[in-house]
């Protein structure tokens, strides 16, 4: 079968992150990144975003080795989007300390490329929805989104979930976003808002999947000793999970196989700081990391 084609939309952006250990200033990160580099081990992705002047265009050239077509990022004069965070003791919770938006309010997301699957990262709502109208080839359309979104931008975000099928969400805003406590009540209620499909991140104790009418399928985070940077961690789960998915169908198995998948491909993000690692992982040490999982979960 031939693999589905992939377009990402969210941010490049310049992240300066504090951990335990280390503080690096200005290096490349941003949503729509990690999720494409994590992608790219699966099949062709698409990047939409917006970046300033400011961004070294070199970065599309190492991004293209890998299968990422850079032609839907637009440069404007100005600043690129700059995230600035810390992470406190355990490294289980990114603190933002500032986030300067600079060009990114100016995003209008280009879609061109005739993708099957649009994945929408971390971006306001209402660029999500005008990715959504401009990607119509797309048949699956799989979101994440944040605590914030959830807070301040909610009708917009809600018109995202009924144009959505698979919904990427961690427990804490699946509670913020029903209203519930129980987590499976939570999911009950967020599936009503038009995700047939959910996917609740649990941070360092792994993840499940939820569809109504199936047992929920819990999976383990890699269990790591090291853990340089989680920054991307979700996005690169996004990323192995829907990169697998376009190589199969959809059916729950094949979502429950996907799950193993982004589980093994953030576990490489988390051991290096920044996208680092990400340049250098194949499919096949997915591939393994994917099958120390089963034997983790199998009797
Ligand atoms: P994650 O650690 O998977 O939640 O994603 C971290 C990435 O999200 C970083 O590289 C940031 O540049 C990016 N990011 C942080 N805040 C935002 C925001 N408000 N909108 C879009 N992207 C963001």
């Amino acid at each position: 079968m031939k693999h589905k084609k992939i377009i990402v939309a969210g941010t490049v952006a310049f992240d300066t992150i504090e951990t335990n250990n280390e503080k690096k200033e200005k290096i490349i990160g941003g949503s729509a990144n990690y999720f494409a580099l994590a992608a790219s081990n699966f099949t062709k992705v698409e990047l939409s975003a917006i970046v300033g002047t400011d961004f070294p265009k070199k970065f599309f050239d190492n991004l293209n080795k890998r299968g990422i077509g850079t032609s839907n990022i637009e440069t404007v004069d100005g600043e690129t989007f700059h995230w600035i965070a810390r992470y406190e003791h355990a490294m289980n919770m990114a603190h933002t300390i500032d986030t300067k938006l600079n060009v990114l309010p100016l995003y209008n997301p280009r879609c061109e490329g005739n993708c099957e699957i649009l994945f929408l990262a971390n971006v306001e709502p209402i660029k999500q929805l005008h990715a959504i109208e401009r990607s119509k080839n797309a048949s699956l359309v799989i979101t994440d989104t944040m605590n914030y979104w959830i807070k301040n931008n909610l009708e917009d975000l809600k018109k995202v979930l009924l144009r959505t099928d698979i919904f990427i969400i961690n427990e804490e805003e699946a509670r913020m976003l029903s209203g519930e406590i129980n987590i499976n009540q939570a999911c009950a209620k967020i599936v009503e808002l038009g995700p047939e499909i959910l996917i609740i991140k649990r941070g360092e104790y792994g993840s499940f999947l939820y569809k109504k009418g199936e047992l929920n399928f819990y999976i383990p985070a890699f269990p790591l000793k090291n853990i340089v940077d989680p920054t991307g961690a979700g996005d690169s789960f996004a990323g192995g999970f829907v990169g697998y998915l376009s190589t199969v169908g959809n059916s729950y198995k094949e979502l429950k196989t996907a799950m193993l998948y982004g589980a093994a491909t953030s576990s490489f993000t988390v051991e290096g700081f920044g996208a680092e690692y990400l340049f250098n992982i194949t499919k096949e040490m997915i591939e393994d990391r994917v099958k120390e999982l089963i034997k983790m979960i199998t009797l």
